[in-house]
């Protein structure tokens, strides 16, 4: 009988297989060209990899959170713009659905993304609100049995490439602004009328992920597609971004785990004053640093990962391991281009489209500095 520990290996071995043959041979072309590769994402999706943590009743693989951010880690090392549109799919509808979707919304809804059937995204964010989200604009009306949705959302993954967005609207009274608690999720297959995602963005990094803004203009739905409470969608949504803020830690550490890997093998063949600069100590040092904070980004992640698991409320590690994580990231990618010297600057070598897909895991889910004001406010209230 295999133990939960020779399933993590299976599945993670699977992964990394995956990523080596079917993603990091052909990441920085996707990249150059915007290519978002939804056939590779599907193939991806029928081994089972789109329902990650989803309880197999409902056709997932019912992972432990640490093992899912095992499998993040391997796809961010081959491909952050590949794992990020996994990560937001598994993270925060899939979680969203669990945990307040009605037995016919699992079935019509959950049951397809989890076999790898439907590709879903999450679209919080508005023009003019991004760290302060509740105060969201786009509004949902009661016109008979329906609600009509209109507004503008910003920059939502896999907008323009999803069959599934969950989009936080208000359902308060127009003008009454009631901040979070005016707020609703509604399910929203991105073929209904008035769903218009806008051209994908042309970003610094994670080129070949699909992030757009969407049109919503008198967008009809159903009751039954609202998820959960009226008025209860700021709160599901926070749920779901705790763990997708572990995925974003994940996502840091894979970055910076294959940025440290290309430098040990650089500064092993790259010679100077004739000899390799690896052998200079202030390269070593730089390597052993690198490494050290790469190991504590990735503790701090799982060990959050496993107070989830274990119930706990995790919202401030989850803050606690995507700031460190990303800021990792960040650091640990500008010390690889450092090291390549010049030719770190260039397109050719690879540690320059790394430098460039670190940036964001500081940015989105919540920049550094609302991670920290997370943390502080659960210390304050010790
Ligand atoms: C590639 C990409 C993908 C994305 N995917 C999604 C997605 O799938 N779904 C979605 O809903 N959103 C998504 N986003 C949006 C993302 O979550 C927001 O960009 C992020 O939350 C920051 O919001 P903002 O850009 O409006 O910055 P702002 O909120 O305008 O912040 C600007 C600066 O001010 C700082 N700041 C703001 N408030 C405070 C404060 N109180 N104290 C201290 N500093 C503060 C910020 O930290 C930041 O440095 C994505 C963004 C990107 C770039």
């Amino acid at each position: 009988m295999s133990t939960a520990t020779d399933i993590r290996e299976q599945v993670v071995e699977l992964a990394r297989e995956f990523a080596k043959e079917k993603i990091e041979p052909f990441a920085a072309e996707w990249d150059r060209t915007h290519f978002f590769p939804r056939g590779v994402i599907d193939e991806f999706g029928r081994l089972g990899f789109l329902g990650m943590c989803t309880p197999e009743e409902f056709d997932g693989m019912a992972l432990d959170t640490v093992t899912y951010l095992m499998v993040l880690e391997e796809l961010s090392a081959a491909d952050a713009a590949f794992a990020v549109s996994i990560g937001i799919h598994n993270a925060i509808p899939m979680t969203m659905l669990v945990k307040h979707g009605t037995p016919e919304q699992k079935e019509r809804w959950l049951k397809p993304m989890a076999r790898g059937e439907l590709l879903a995204g999450f679209a919080l964010s508005e023009p003019e609100a991004g760290s302060d989200a509740a105060g969201l604009r786009a509004q949902a009306v009661k016109d008979g049995k329906d609600w009509v949705l209109n507004g503008a959302k910003a920059w939502a993954t896999n907008a323009g490439t999803a069959d599934l967005m969950m989009i936080m609207v208000r359902t308060d009274q127009p003008n009454a602004r009631r901040g979070a608690k005016g707020i609703s999720t509604f399910i929203v297959p991105t073929d209904t009328k008035g769903y218009t995602p806008a051209k994908p963005e042309d970003k610094m990094g994670l080129r070949s992920s699909n992030t757009a803004g969407i049109e919503l203009n008198d967008l009809r739905l159903p009751v039954d597609q609202m998820l959960g409470d009226e008025g209860m969608g700021f709160v599901y949504a926070m749920e779901g971004l705790d763990a997708g803020r572990l995925g974003i830690g994940a996502q840091g550490v894979g970055i910076a785990r294959r940025a440290l890997e290309h430098c040990l093998q650089y500064t092993n063949e790259r010679k100077q004053f004739e000899k390799p600069i690896g052998e200079f100590q202030a390269v070593q040092f730089k390597l052993a640093d690198m490494a050290t904070r790469i190991e504590a980004a990735r503790a701090l992640t799982h060990r959050a990962a496993a107070r989830k698991d274990a119930g706990e409320d995790i919202s401030h590690y989850a803050s606690m391991a995507k700031l460190f994580a990303s800021e990792t990231a960040m650091w640990v990618t500008t010390q690889a281009v450092q090291l390549f010297g010049g030719y770190g600057y260039m397109r050719d070598f690879p540690v320059e489209k790394l430098f460039r897909d670190a940036k964001v895991t500081e940015i989105y889910e919540g920049t550094s500095e609302i991670q920290r004001i997370v943390i502080a406010r659960a210390l304050r209230q010790r």
